[in-house]
């Protein structure tokens, strides 16, 4: 939980979880690391139609995303840990999506904005790819054509709090190897 600072209005982060006395305080490497991760998210977004224009408005002054240290956004994969992917995806460009993201260095996730992204939305046609996860493992699905800012901001939380909690382990285990086996991914 972030607790607001009234005098000097700005958000301060709660320590992560740990044991704490006068003069120390001891915690695990996992958490310190996490909490850094999550309130450093350097976005990368792959925005193709309509569902841009309302990522748009949520970088903007009135939502901010600075707000959850998410401003920095990255259109270099190498220099990005979350890839955002908003609108329509079509099939010709989903291979192009696969490839930014295993360009994307460990950790990485993914955040699918709205209908298209996630399942095709309206576009049950030929040419349009019915879902993201057809290509690559999606961490956080955001609904709405368009989904609204906030719904937007509720993502990102939902994605800290997946950061937060990520063991250090994860991106070595045969779990996540397996999963990414199944992407065709190595
Ligand atoms: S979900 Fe709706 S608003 Fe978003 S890209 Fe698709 S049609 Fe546009």
């Amino acid at each position: 939980m972030e607790t607001l600072d009234k005098e000097r209005k700005i958000n301060v982060t709660d320590a992560p979880p740990g044991i704490e006395g006068p003069g120390f305080f001891a915690t695990k490497l996992d958490h310190i690391i996490g909490m850094a991760r999550k309130n450093s998210i350097w976005p990368l977004p792959f925005a193709t139609s309509c569902c841009g224009i309302e990522f748009m408005a949520t970088m903007a002054a009135h939502y901010d995303m600075g707000r959850f240290g998410a401003e920095r956004l990255s259109f270099s994969p190498r220099q990005a840990d979350l890839l955002m992917v908003m609108g329509t995806i079509a099939k010709k460009m989903a291979p192009i999506l696969r490839q930014v993201y295993t360009q994307m260095a460990e950790p990485r996730w993914v955040l699918s904005m709205g209908a298209c992204a996630s399942s095709g939305g309206i576009f049950d046609t030929y040419s349009v790819l019915q879902g993201i996860d057809r290509m690559i493992p999606v961490d956080v699905y955001v609904p709405g054509c368009p989904p609204r800012p906030e719904q937007v901001l509720d993502g990102i939380l939902k994605i800290q709090e997946l950061i937060q909690n990520e063991s250090l382990r994860r991106r070595s285990s045969p779990e996540y190897k397996a999963l990414l086996a199944g992407y065709g991914i190595e």
